[in-house]
């Protein structure tokens, strides 16, 4: 049986917060359930967390949960007839002095004064995801004045971007700092910070999380033109996060969608060469909405993904709000498992000719050149406490699966995300020490994945408690 390395993350929403469903999910392959901050009500996600975790437990599966930050998303006010037409040509005004509720084709207001500060005239501004498009003509104390370039419809509260990046709200709002104690509160695993700009805004919201007393892990969602304006600045941020999101919706129209595609492939290799987690995020399988079947496109956005390595593929609107979230992850899956038959997905060059600078690093990365180069085994167990090595181990390309044996559930759960790697409840520190490998392969012939004459490499620490110690590999012949 060849496992899916791939994994899935899925948002809930409205479409997929019922008990009927969310099992459904489970069923189809979601790996993480994203609880998207921006929407919805505490108690919506504590309903939707409760659930994720009753039957991942009722199935014998390790889902991860993870939160998404709202973060300072700019925003237009309100319109008085809820939504207006834009025409190309006609002016069109952003102003901190229009009443918010009493938006129209002219004028709408913003609750952002720096706006005027930020803009000058000549930048491009888009609205509601570079669907309608505005030319800076003008600025004063109070109002941004523009002519409509790509004309349509335009409604409530949608977000304002500006092209090439520089909008200079701070990176954590006030709503996040709530949200961050509710993530603690439901004991999420991943909690995503959204628009960083430098490494300073990951380390901030990493401080606020250990002081909610959250284990959580922090993924970097890279969504703005400065994050990814040279090679240095991207590596500040991925360096101290634990992973990072190629959040395209945004991204996309700062950089705009050419550039988009090289972007995604450079964050790709970069969190991987710095040992960290990658999703590559937004519109994957958009049609799905309102199709049972995704287009010809999609399925190569997602396959092209898978080959060049990302974690997890992950779906929004597909599976919060549309129309078949079950038949997008089920979709989503079988294409996973395709492009992972392409051999390039299993081979590896291993780093060569780099140095290593940890000893965990060391061994983990030395299990996967003998995994990959004895064709004997089948299955790498790793002895883990906080799941690093596994996640080392999961950035060099392989075919043989890594199982994370853990006996913590947080660790259980968070490495649900990492690529190849799957959870195996085990508490070794609770075994006479010299039982605890035939203990770990019988674990892996209990459910048929392994059988006599197998090889597997096993790699532990000299405590089986001790965060970080992993210091030894062990090739083991299943008897
Ligand atoms: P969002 O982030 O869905 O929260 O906007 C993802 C993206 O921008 O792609
Ligand atoms: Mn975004």
């Amino acid at each position: 049986m060849t496992r899916r390395r791939t994994k899935i993350v899925a948002t809930l929403g409205p479409a997929s917060s019922s008990p009927d469903k969310i099992e459904q999910l489970i069923l189809a392959g979601m790996d993480v359930a994203r609880l998207n901050f921006s929407h919805g009500e505490p108690d919506d996600h504590r309903n939707r967390a409760r659930l994720v975790r009753e039957l991942a437990e009722k199935h014998g599966r390790y889902v991860a949960i993870m939160g998404d930050l709202q973060g300072p998303k700019i925003r237009i006010a309100r319109f008085l007839n809820a939504n207006v037409t834009l025409v190309a040509g006609q002016p069109f005004t952003l102003s901190n002095a229009h009443p918010s509720e009493e938006g129209n084709e002219t004028i709408v207001g913003i609750d952002y004064p720096s706006l005027v500060q930020d803009c000058h005239p000549g930048d491009e501004l888009l609205l509601d995801d570079g669907r309608v498009v505005l030319m800076v003509e003008k600025v004063d104390e109070y109002s941004v004045h523009t002519v409509v370039t790509v004309g349509g419809p335009l409604s409530n509260n949608k977000g304002i971007n500006r092209r090439g990046g520089g909008i200079s709200a701070p990176s954590l709002t006030d709503k996040d700092r709530e949200d961050i104690k509710l993530a603690a509160e439901l004991e999420m695993d991943y909690v995503a910070v959204s628009f960083p700009r430098y490494g300073h805004d990951i380390e901030e919201a990493r401080a606020l999380v250990e002081a909610a007393g959250s284990q959580a892990w922090i993924i970097a969602k890279i969504e703005r033109a400065e994050a990814v304006a040279d090679d240095r600045a991207l590596d500040a941020i991925i360096m101290v996060s634990d992973g990072v999101m190629v959040a395209r919706g945004d991204l996309g129209v700062e950089v705009g969608d050419a550039r988009l595609v090289g972007i995604q492939k450079r964050i790709i290799q970069h969190a991987r060469t710095h040992n960290k987690l990658v999703i590559t995020a937004t519109q994957m399988m958009e049609s799905m909405i309102n199709s049972p079947l995704p287009t010809r496109a999609e399925v190569s956005d997602v396959a092209n993904a898978v080959l060049d390595h990302t974690d997890a593929v992950m779906l929004s609107a597909e599976s919060a709000s549309g129309l078949y979230p079950v038949e997008a992850v089920t979709a989503m899956a079988r294409v996973c498992l395709g492009a992972e038959q392409e051999p390039t997905t299993t081979r590896s060059q291993h780093r060569l000719g780099e140095a290593f600078t940890r000893c965990d690093e060391t061994i983990a990365l030395a299990t996967m050149y003998a995994a990959n180069h004895f064709p004997g085994v089948k299955a790498i167990i790793t002895l883990t406490e906080s799941g690093h090595t596994p996640l080392i181990m999961s950035r060099i390309r392989s075919g043989v699966p890594i199982y994370c044996y853990t006996r913590h559930p947080g660790t259980l759960r968070r490495a649900a995300m990492f690529r190849g790697v799957y959870p195996v409840a085990f508490d070794a520190a609770q075994l006479d020490p010299a039982l605890v490998s035939d203990a770990a392969i019988e674990k892996l012939k209990e459910q048929s994945l392994l059988e006599e004459g197998d090889w597997i490499i096993l790699t532990k620490g000299d405590f089986y408690s001790n965060s970080g110690g992993t210091n030894a590999m062990k090739i083991l012949k299943v008897s």
